[in-house]
């Protein structure tokens, strides 16, 4: 007999607050850390955002606004979709959350009956699956192959479809593979969710600007029109604008679905921060030529840790196409042993192993779904990451 609902048993707090939490418990206690965990730009807010900000309490902006966001936020919201991922929204097709996190829940809170099927591809955001769950969904774990640069395929997606399928969950660049869906992968996914009309689908879009090969990535919606009466397009500003704090996200679809997100948050949070919404709208209309910058330093990480890590005899890691992630492949570490004497048998073993030889904190890939891996932050200072690789490294050499 528990007092906590059911819905709420069933889920379990984020592994990567609970890696975060355990790196800075170490540290309190006087550990010399290096943290590779967390998943946010390491920048400030640019100035002219933050500016905004400021100017907006100046100006009194301080009170409630529309629960679904201000027009202005909303309309410039529309005006990004259509310039950056071809897709015409209205500004009623369009709601302003705390956060894209914030805004994925609602999605599916609006939409989930008991039992209703998500389909989320593997490795996966941490949060994705007990969302579905806190919603009373079934989530729906799909493999995707390393060998298939961890992307879900047409096939498998297939596979994966039953008559109580509801949404599909998609998100390119992914967290943690760094996975860029091409646009012949798109449309391939396109074609089989066309054959079944009961499937919604969700596009999690929040990395598309944290990408390193190539020109801006296609959109599905945009390649597949018709799908557009049956899609959630969710983004936000946390990760391109270097704004994690400010809880700004938001969903673009029809206007029943965003509508029915609308009442959920009218009766639950309100609006999204009136002085966050004014610095959105100061980011999504501003210059963005910061943005550059950002990208080639997250390049230049990702090339030094790659090459790092590849280095490491019983390590390997293909090239991510975006976000701020290494997902490292430790398959040759299991069955080794520690200088201790224990046998590392798991991803989960091989984490805690590295955090206690070498103070490195990380996640385990089973937190994302598929093992044996470990996702490493490269959203931190260059020293730091060489620092975090040359101690894998010092671990690794020391099994037996
Ligand atoms: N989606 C993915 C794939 C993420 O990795 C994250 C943050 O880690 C989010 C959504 C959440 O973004 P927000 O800060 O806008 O809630």
């Amino acid at each position: 007999d528990s007092r906590i609902a059911a819905r709420v048993r069933r889920i379990k707090p984020s592994p990567s607050s609970a890696a975060a939490d355990r790196a800075n418990e170490l540290r309190r206690q006087g550990r010399d850390i290096v943290n590779l965990v967390v998943g946010e730009p390491d920048f400030d807010t640019p100035a002219h955002i933050r500016q905004a900000a400021c100017a907006a309490i100046e100006r009194g902006e301080t009170r409630y606004t529309m629960s679904a966001g201000t027009p202005a936020l909303r309309q410039a919201i529309c005006d990004k979709l259509l310039r950056e991922n071809g897709l015409a929204y209205k500004p009623n097709e369009v709601v302003v959350t705390c956060g894209a996190k914030h805004a994925i829940f609602n999605a599916l809170s609006a939409t989930l009956e008991p039992g209703d099927e998500v389909i989320i591809p593997a490795p996966y955001w941490v949060s994705y699956p007990d969302m579905v769950l806190a919603c009373d969904g079934t989530p729906v774990v799909v493999a995707c192959d390393e060998d298939d640069g961890f992307r879900l395929t047409a096939a498998v997606l297939q596979a994966a479809i039953t008559p109580r399928t509801r949404w599909l969950l998609l998100n390119s660049p992914t967290n943690p593979t760094g996975a860029a869906y091409s646009a012949a992968d798109l449309r391939a996914l396109a074609d089989v969710l066309l054959r079944h009309p009961q499937v919604l689908l969700m596009t999690d879009d929040i990395y598309e600007h944290i990408r390193f090969d190539g020109e801006a990535l296609p959109h599905i919606v945009a390649i597949a029109p018709q799908l557009r009466e049956r899609s959630v397009v969710i983004n936000g500003v946390s990760k391109t604008y270097a704004m994690t704090g400010w809880r700004i996200g938001y969903a673009a679809g029809p206007a029943d679905l965003i509508g029915a997100m609308e009442t959920l948050q009218s009766q639950s949070t309100s609006n999204a921060c009136t002085i966050s919404q004014a610095a959105a709208l100061a980011a999504l209309q501003g210059d963005h030529s910061f943005l550059k910058g950002f990208v080639a330093v997250y390049r230049e990480r990702r090339d030094r840790a790659l090459a790092m890590i590849n280095d490491i005899p019983g390590l390997s890691c293909r090239t991510p196409g975006g976000a701020f992630y290494l997902f490292v492949n430790c398959s040759g570490l299991i069955g080794r042993t520690t200088p201790a004497g224990q046998r590392l048998d798991t991803d989960v073993d091989v984490i805690l192993y590295l955090l206690d030889a070498e103070g490195v904190a990380m996640i385990p890939g089973s937190s994302y779904g598929v093992a044996p891996y470990f996702r490493m932050s490269i959203a931190t200072a260059v020293e730091t990451i060489e620092e975090g690789c040359k101690r894998i490294g010092r671990a690794v050499a020391a099994l037996a």
